[in-house]
């Protein structure tokens, strides 16, 4: 048994690995153990020399009933130490309360790319083009108005920067207004563009296309567009053509934020790779999640230099925790990324071959069912793995 290691920047992953899994909050302690399951159970059957440690980490609910803190620092040092683990979601508190978990994590790890592979799996869905959505979304994970750099309306803190902002620029602020901070910087630019491209280059995508707000906010959404085009220029130049299709080379471009949304509706089979900002790629994720059949289905790798954390792209939905009809296809998806990241993407195939077999069957959750025949979370569950035993 032994844990992931990276050797000048490669991964190296023995037969036997451990690796860490947290259950979350919610829906999270239901979907997160199903997708262990198809896990183990496609590695089984595509590999004969290699297994999987899961190594249990605390973090959200259960961590602050059994070690007092919703986010332990042995979670997080254990995650940096087994560089690859799995993340079921955690609660956030709308408006007060803790600062979000997930942010505390991807910032803490250094997390800085989130990548969302959206696929159809042949959920019944009214979206005519379903079949024809096949991108990834690579989301910028530690900046822009993510960053926690806010103040409370009323508050000493807004009140100083208001002054600021009069005295330094001549700028007003109301004085009930809450103030936020945007930073968004060319170095979390870059490297995030970087990461896209490589990928783009390594999977054979054909085109990367940067999303953003910059004819409204010039400074942070412009800049990240024109940063980004720097990066395909300057360091990936024998590989993409910029603004214009050229044969054998990845088309390059950018659209606007808004634009971009009504894109991936009416023609969803132009898009490959998007590259965005937090905020845009938080809501683009949902929406394109939502032409495939809904959050249920999307997948998430937050990746950094050395370590990855799989997720799905959901959070706890409240909802319908505690009902075992959550849909665990994300977290299954997510495994299936984590698996690939490692290396043994024979596994990944097979769980996404066996998903896209039992859904096109009719067997579904609730989420999915449109008020037809649903299964729990855990009769879904076997139902994969039963499609896995026959095609693996
Ligand atoms: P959500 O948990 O994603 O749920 C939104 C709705 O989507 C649910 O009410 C449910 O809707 C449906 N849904 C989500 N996942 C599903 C699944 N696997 N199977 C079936 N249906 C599913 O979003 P939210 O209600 O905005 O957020 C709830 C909490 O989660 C918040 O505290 C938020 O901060 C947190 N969150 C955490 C993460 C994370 O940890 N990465 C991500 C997002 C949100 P219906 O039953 O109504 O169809």
């Amino acid at each position: 048994m032994g844990i992931v290691e990276i050797l000048k920047g490669r991964l190296k992953v023995p037969g036997e690995v451990e690796i860490g899994y947290i259950e979350g909050d919610g829906i999270g302690a239901e979907v997160i153990p199903q997708a262990i399951r198809v896990v183990d159970r496609a590695v089984e059957l595509t590999y004969e020399d290699k297994s999987i440690e899961w190594v249990e980490l605390k973090a959200g609910k259960k961590a602050l009933k059994e070690r007092g803190s919703l986010l332990p620092e042995e979670t997080i040092e254990r995650i940096a130490e087994l560089k690859v683990a799995l993340k079921g979601p955690l609660e956030t508190p709308v408006g007060s309360g803790h600062r979000s978990l997930n942010v505390a994590l991807r910032k803490t790890l250094d997390l800085y790319a989130n990548v969302r592979p959206v696929q159809y799996y042949g959920a019944p869905t009214p979206f005519e083009y379903a079949d024809k959505v096949d991108f990834i979304i690579f989301r910028e994970n530690t900046e822009d108005v993510y960053s926690g750099i806010e103040w409370k309306a009323w508050s000493e803190g807004a009140g100083k920067v208001r002054e600021f902002l009069r005295r330094e620029f001549g700028i007003e602020v109301r004085e009930d207004s809450g103030i936020g901070v945007k930073p968004i910087s060319k170095f979390a630019t870059q490297r995030l563009m970087r990461k896209a491209l490589q990928w783009a280059v390594e999977k054979g995508r054909k085109r990367v296309t940067v999303m953003h707000k910059g004819n409204i906010m010039k400074f942070t959404e412009g800049a990240f567009r024109e940063w980004a085009y720097e990066v395909a220029e300057r360091e990936f130049s024998e590989f993409v053509s910029i603004g214009e299709r050229k044969p054998g080379k990845i088309l390059v471009d950018d659209r606007i934020a808004d634009n971009m949304f009504q894109q991936i509706i009416i023609r969803p089979w132009e898009y490959d790779v998007i590259v965005t900002p937090n905020l845009n790629g938080d809501y683009i994720s949902d929406a394109a999640a939502a032409l495939v059949g809904g959050v249920g289905m999307a997948a998430g790798l937050n990746v950094g230099d050395t370590v990855a954390l799989a997720e799905p792209v959901h959070g706890t939905a409240p909802d319908i925790a505690g009902k075992r009809i959550a849909n665990p296809s994300a977290a299954i998806l997510s495994g299936a990324l984590l698996l690939e990241y490692i290396g043994w993407s024979k596994g990944a195939e097979l769980i996404r071959k066996a998903l896209r077999e039992t859904i096109s069957a009719g067997k579904v959750t609730a989420d999915l069912s449109k008020g037809g025949k649903a299964l729990s979370t855990e009769e879904f569950t076997a139902e994969v793995i039963k499609a896995m035993e026959v095609l693996g």
